[in-house]
């Protein structure tokens, strides 16, 4: 059977078609970038109107690359939560629509639950429940406890920024999109790119955040600050035109990037000391501790060795979705709905299609213990 899978949470439209199996059958995305570059950041009424514009075409073509009629679909899974209230609610309103018109169940989707589970399409004997897992994206950054949809623990999460909001910061106020190789990249991208560009790599240094603290809380705040204030000193020695980039903004990157990369192994290595708990232990029975890392900074190549790193470090296995998946994808959303067919049978197939709404933002679970 066939599950489709709408994704609106924020800037791209995201329709696909997977069935029980993992297979996809249909993944069509529709990038936003190039409209939210020339404004500096997304307007969230000009987010709404496109995907509005855009979401009924993708459906069509979604069904014509499956070469399916929407009638062998067997339900329907959307984003409902957390992402931009008016995003979310142009891929409800068509899913509920689309639902009702065909009598099929609706299933509503945990976009950040969606990025924990993506890996197990790609990897369905490798990555039993329960795993460790490590989302780091445009809008969080938390380590979660991954026992099936639905039963998440959260570990920690960040205090103010996600890593992917200060990349593209960042990058913005590096202007690395006047470059026109980096014109259409996020700031993450364009920051992975660059860094390997660095004569000097060594050149910029930052600081560990919350170097003292024995838990798994996040801060870029502090990175991203100080980088705003390294690039003015910078561009005040070279005195760089206002529509100008640094000189070594390479050097730059690189060291941006070691000191993301740096504060992600620190926490991450804590939620693994947490995991060796005997009675944390227990909870992994007979299956091989794993750590998969996702969300678009999973991306990123430089930070993803680096964790998988220390994951071996451990003796753990570590996993990632391909990149095709890391970033927001109609596919990923599918799969959570293959997830809860999967795990609930019948039980929560939902006719209720009103009583389905959406959720501007909605965490996970804390964990009781402080890790
Ligand atoms: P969330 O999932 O938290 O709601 P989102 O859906 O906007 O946020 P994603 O699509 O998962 O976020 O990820 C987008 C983020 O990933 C952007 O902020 C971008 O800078 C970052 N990113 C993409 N590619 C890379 C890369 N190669 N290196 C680092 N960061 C990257
Ligand atoms: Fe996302």
């Amino acid at each position: 059977s066939y599950v489709l899978g709408i994704e609106t949470s924020c800037d791209d439209t995201g329709i696909a078609i997977v069935d029980t199996a993992g297979r996809v059958r249909a993944n069509v995305l529709e990038s936003q970038q190039e409209f939210h570059t020339r404004y500096g950041g997304i307007i969230p009424p000009r987010a709404q109107d496109l995907h509005r514009a855009r979401i009924e075409s993708a459906f069509e073509r979604c069904l014509a690359e499956a070469q399916l009629e929407p009638e062998e679909l067997t339900a329907i899974a959307v984003t409902t939560r957390p992402g931009l209230p008016l995003s979310l609610l142009v891929g409800l309103r068509f899913a509920r629509h689309l639902a009702r018109r065909l009598q099929k169940p609706l299933l509503p989707v945990h976009h950040m639950e969606a990025h924990a589970l993506q890996v197990r399409m790609e990897h369905p004997e490798q990555i039993p429940f329960p795993f460790l897992c490590l989302l780091a994206s445009g809008g969080h950054c938390q380590l979660v406890m991954v026992h099936g949809p639905g039963r998440l623990t959260l570990l920690g999460q960040t205090l103010d920024d996600a890593p992917g909001e200060a990349f593209d910061k960042i990058g913005r106020r590096l202007r690395l999109h006047i470059l026109p190789e980096y014109r259409l990249w996020n700031g993450g991208r364009a920051i992975e790119h660059a860094a390997q560009l660095a004569s000097d790599p060594q050149a910029y240094d930052f600081p560990l955040p919350l170097a003292q603290q024995r838990n798994c809380s996040f801060s870029f705040a502090g990175i991203k600050n100080n980088s705003f204030r390294a690039i003015r000193t910078r561009e005040r020695l070279e005195r760089t035109p206002p529509d100008g980039v640094i000189s070594n903004y390479g050097d730059f990157c690189a060291g941006l990037l070691r000191a993301v990369s740096r504060h992600l192994m620190h926490r991450t290595q804590r939620a693994i000391e947490y995991c060796l708990l005997p009675q944390v232990q227990e909870l992994f029975c007979d299956s091989p501790p794993t750590l998969v890392m996702s969300g678009g900074v999973a991306n990123n190549d430089a930070i993803y060795a680096n964790i998988a790193h220390l994951a071996a470090q451990y003796g753990w296995r570590s996993f990632r979705p391909s990149k095709r998946y890391c970033s927001d994808n109609g596919v990923m959303i599918a799969w959570h709905g293959v997830e809860q067919l999967l795990q609930d049978k019948e039980g929560s197939l939902r006719f209720d299609y009103d009583q389905i709404e959406i959720q501007g933002s909605a965490g996970f679970a804390e964990s009781q213990e402080e890790a």
